[in-house]
């Protein structure tokens, strides 16, 4: 049912049947555009019942293809103990413990239904980590450009899984530039190589749009009045927000709208910045720093696509410093059992500031996406409970007196 690919900028159609990146005209980012009346007519959202509980229950709405799979999507929405209307939607349950899973879950069917075999891309940490573990399932070559300073877990589980890790000495977008200048070598088309970016490529936007499938089954078919969502990339507000349009020409939901709301991190808010200023594009943040490494994206590619979906669900763009994001990774596993990624903690930031300000009514239902598991952040979580632990320690305190400890195999 995959009818073409539509430019988000200019309109132009392309086909579907072969790899295809960004517009050749604009470089607008791709959408893939189904035949919605024949799906109306064939599928309903009952026949959902007793589907697989994988993001491919969703097949009807994604591209035909074979799907490599490692059970990603149709994760919990949790209902918040704090806050009566608050569901959390957990990530972090998905294979390699991040919502990426679902991007590049579709992204790499594609790429192996068009018989790729050498799949390159930039990453701040958690896509890396999934690209590797589906290029694994797939049998293709991962090629990982990512800053040196990842958390570990993701340089450990890009090794494991066998990519090729080339760690850069900068960012997300100084990793991008190198992907970019290879592209521009005689090996790139004759090997089959490919470049699976964010937004660069049609398909990662279609495995994160069936995040806003869930969030309206899991709902019951009622929409949210809030999402608040952690963007880097943005990719998930990107593809929710299509996933709503779709949704509606199938009859499955009405014309309602959650307002989209975009968290980013104090040391790199290109997206709050250029909602506050009422731009439509963003700017590159300078010296982007903090430690939700994957909100740290100088400037999305979609950016464009971002902000038009802020202005049009009337939502808004928040942005949480690593002080208040680390205390809601904390408040977060004390109060709810779980343990977030500091980017899923940030909406808990985002979220509290947005109730102070009235945007939010305590009684609207609003969905924060915790985007990953914090045990892939045990590297920079754990270095803020030393402080913790250290700074808890009373200054005089005297050694225990090793006497005292029962004596039976004692050290002495
Ligand atoms: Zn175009």
């Amino acid at each position: 049912m995959l009818a073409h690919l539509e430019c988000t900028r200019c309109g132009e159609h392309y086909p579907a049947d072969r790899p295809q990146s960004v517009c050749p005209k604009d470089a607008g980012v791709l959408y893939a555009r189904y035949d919605l009346k024949a799906i109306k007519r064939t599928f309903s959202s009952a026949r959902l019942l007793g589907r697989t509980p994988t993001m491919w229950r969703y097949d009807a709405v994604l591209p035909d293809a074979n799907p490599v799979s490692l059970g990603e999507g149709f994760t919990p929405m949790l209902s918040s103990r704090e806050y009566p209307n608050v569901y959390i939607k957990d990530e972090g349950l998905n294979p390699t413990g991040s919502f990426k899973a679902r991007g590049l879950s579709a992204a790499v069917t594609m790429a192996r239904h068009f018989g790729l075999k050498k799949l390159a891309i930039p990453s701040a940490g958690n896509a890396a980590s999934a690209l590797a573990a589906y290029a694994a399932t797939a049998g293709l070559e991962a090629h990982i450009f990512m800053p040196k300073d990842v958390p570990a877990a993701n340089r450990v589980e890009c090794d494991y899984y066998g990519a090729r890790v080339t760690l850069v000495d900068g960012l997300i977008s100084d990793c991008a530039k190198k992907v970019a200048d290879m592209k521009m070598e005689g090996f790139w088309d004759k090997d089959g190589w490919f470049d699976v970016s964010t937004t660069k490529e049609p398909y990662r936007v279609e495995g994160k749009k069936t995040m806003g499938y869930e969030v309206a089954e899991q709902l019951g078919w009622r929409m949210p009045q809030g999402i608040i969502y952690p963007t880097g990339g943005g990719v998930g507000l990107l593809g929710m927000w299509k996933a709503f349009e779709e949704m509606e020409a199938l009859g499955w939901i009405g014309s309602e709208r959650p307002k989209m709301v975009a968290v980013q991190s104090a040391g790199c808010a290109p997206v709050v910045k250029a909602w506050d200023e009422g731009k439509q594009s963003c700017e590159m943040w300078a010296n982007a720093a903090t430690l939700a490494a994957g909100l740290r994206v100088p400037k999305p590619y979609g950016d464009y696509l971002i902000l038009d979906i802020l202005k049009k669900s009337k939502g808004t763009a928040v942005s949480a410093t690593d002080q208040e994001i680390l205390e809601a990774v904390r408040h977060w596993s004390k109060m709810e059992g779980i343990f977030a990624a500091p980017e899923g903690a940030a909406c808990l930031v985002a979220y509290r500031k947005l109730i102070a300000n009235r945007f939010f009514k305590p009684e609207d239902t609003v969905v924060l996406f915790n985007t990953g598991n914090g045990l892939k952040y045990l590297d920079v979580l754990d270095a803020s409970v030393e402080r913790t632990l250290l700074s808890a320690k009373p200054p005089t305190a005297a050694k225990p007196a090793a006497r005292q400890i029962g004596g039976i195999i004692g050290p002495y």
